[in-house]
């Protein structure tokens, strides 16, 4: 086998673990990453003006404090 040939064996066994060690390293970051965050939408509350995740909210968008107040 000639030197080139050798070479040009060596230049794409090299290239081809290269691209399957890149694809590895892809998939395993894709699979640790973490979930993407929630953005939970922020309402204002009523009672006092406090800006809260609008899940924490009454259905009177007031929060649990202004909510027992009378
Ligand atoms: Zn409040």
């Amino acid at each position: 086998m000639s030197l080139l040939i050798r070479v040009l064996l060596l230049v794409a066994v090299g290239a081809l673990l290269y691209r399957s060690y890149v694809r590895w390293q892809l998939q395993n970051r894709q699979r640790n990453a973490p979930p993407p965050e929630r953005f939970e939408p922020m309402a204002r509350c009523t009672g006092c003006g406090t800006y809260l995740p609008s899940n924490t909210l009454s259905p009177s968008q007031r929060c649990g404090a202004c909510e027992q107040r009378p």
